[in-house]
């Protein structure tokens, strides 16, 4: 592996024309597509579940269980019930602030979240011993042939600074294949079977859109970025619908326990959506006493009114549950160095200093177009200042009457984009908590950039106004959604704990009540 294991070889010497590469990439596609196909059920294995006080490791000869014996499904975990009347009293207040006003969380994955607390939680490993002793516990709960599934590995938090390799986690795994997520769910890291029914070996090119870290000799290390990583994880079966409504009973749960009474899900899905309508349906989301806003792939939501259109028409006007926008991604991660930046990374992926614009700007204008036409605003992934300015750019061209447009993440923004939001009616949806792990990483990648961090100072000084233009949330899955994280980062700009002079941007901290109202529904 390459320092720190992020080489990539997208630009081999030997590697064929672009136009070959695409059609490389189709016929990958293809393949892993007939692949899937090909698989008998014991290769299209059963989602792992933990089922508490069963221990039985796989042995070789052992007679592995009928696998069509229906999934058994995870039940919630014992949460708080929140009632509606209790939905106004404070949580954690912080340092004695308290908010009154029930509170919104701008940005999350409600299914995915709900999903992750049924998976391998690597986010506190912060070595690949550790890791791997979490790995060989967790597969040693599972059933049958199942895949370990983990989620909040962070590279840059272990002490080696390098994935695990694909002989480690096996080794761990007891040869169970294993799928872990990168934190930020824009890379992974997989065992050989689930990237050969992905189509991703030596011979293939990288998919379009995605990275395949390869050794010397070509051969996939197991690490795969953007493109490829979706496609890698398009080989996990998804839940059945029922387990979907218990995820996302699970994650809504947990959302009302934190005192939140509105979730704004960024990325819904159609099976995501069915589930919440049957939620609304059967009286659920009154139970749990939370709001859902969706907000839908842009490429999917002339599809998702198609389907749904109706049922979404009657819970909307219950209020309970609402199609609130589009959403669109420009750029990729910050810690995947993908975010597209006005200036090069200090360690940058040599193909690409200033990071990877995922959707062009012809995009983002048939995006806007296509929002607009529909009367949704659209909500777009932007998180470093060239993405952001490249969506500002085009919403100044177009302008776009229906109200609402955001820009989701827009963790560094230019100074001289700064009045734009305001200008333009864009609504700026950020996530300080992720300031608190990104700390090191943005010393490292952006040191002459730290000033542009979440400037949300100057923002709320050309005119946004808190929780209604300026709206908080956590993007749970990727990091734990307790509120009083970016209450903490946004009134320290650091860690608790840590010593004043680690801050980041210092001068952009605002006032506690000033943050909580960020929060609070408008
Ligand atoms: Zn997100």
């Amino acid at each position: 592996m390459g320092r720190r294991g992020h080489r990539r070889r997208r630009a081999r010497p030997d590697q064929p024309p672009r136009r070959h590469r695409v059609q490389a990439a189709a016929a990958a596609q293809r393949r892993s597509r007939q692949a899937l196909d090909d698989l008998p059920r014991k290769g299209r294995h059963r989602r792992g579940r933990t089922r508490r006080g069963r221990h039985r490791p796989r042995r070789a000869g052992h007679p592995r269980p009928d696998r069509r014996r229906p999934l058994p499904l995870r039940r919630p975990r014992p949460l708080a019930r929140a009632r509606r009347g209790e939905r106004a009293a404070p949580h954690r207040g912080g340092r004695g602030l308290k908010p009154t006003a029930p509170l919104r969380e701008a940005h999350a994955h409600i299914a995915p979240y709900g999903r992750s607390m049924s998976m391998l939680d690597l986010s506190r490993c912060s070595s690949i011993g550790e890791l791997l002793d979490a790995l060989e516990r967790h597969a040693s709960s599972l059933e049958g042939d199942a895949w370990a599934l983990g989620h909040g590995l962070r590279v840059e938090g272990l002490s080696e600074r390098r994935w695990p390799t694909q002989q480690e986690m096996l080794g761990a795994s007891g040869g169970r294949e294993c799928v872990l997520w990168l934190f930020d769910h824009h890379a992974l890291v997989a065992t050989g079977a689930p990237l050969r029914a992905a189509g991703i070996d030596k011979h293939a090119a990288d998919p379009e859109g995605g990275l395949v870290d390869r050794d010397p000799s070509g051969e996939p290390t197991g690490v795969v970025y953007e493109k490829a990583a979706k496609l890698v994880w398009s080989i996990v079966p998804e839940p059945g619908p029922e387990q979907i409504r218990l995820d996302i009973v699970t994650a809504l749960e947990k959302f009302a326990s934190m005192g939140f009474a509105e979730v704004h899900d960024l990325l819904s899905q159609p099976d995501a959506i069915d589930a919440l309508l049957d939620l609304h349906e059967t009286g659920e989301l009154d139970r749990i006493g939370v709001e859902v806003r969706l907000f839908a792939p842009i490429d999917d939501v002339r599809t998702i009114l198609g389907r749904f259109g109706d049922r979404i028409d009657r819970a909307a006007t219950a209020g309970r549950l609402r199609l609130a926008g589009t959403k669109l991604f420009a750029d990729g991660t910050l810690n995947g160095r993908t975010a597209l930046m006005l200036a090069d990374y200090a360690d940058p992926i040599p193909e690409h200093p200033r990071g990877m614009a995922v959707a062009s700007t012809r995009r983002i204008y048939e995006s806007i177009r296509t929002s607009e036409a529909i009367g949704l605003p659209l909500a777009t992934h932007a998180i470093g200042d060239g993405a952001v300015r490249a969506v500002l750019d085009a919403i100044e061209e177009l302008r776009p009457q229906t109200p609402g447009f955001r820009i989701e993440h827009a963790e560094l923004i230019d100074a001289a984009d700064i009045p734009r939001f305001a200008r333009l009616g864009v609504v700026c949806s950020v996530q300080p908590c992720h300031l608190l792990t990104d700390i090191e990483v943005l010393r490292r990648l952006l040191p002459n950039r730290l000033h542009r961090v979440l400037p949300l100072a100057d923002l709320l000084g050309a005119g946004l106004q808190p929780g209604r233009t300026l709206l908080f949330g956590s993007d749970a899955p990727i990091v734990r959604p307790d509120p009083q994280d970016s209450i903490d980062a946004a009134t320290l700009r650091r860690r608790p704990g840590m010593p004043e002079s680690e801050a980041i941007a210092p001068a952009q901290a605002i006032d506690e009540a000033t943050a909580w109202a960020c929060f609070a529904r408008g």
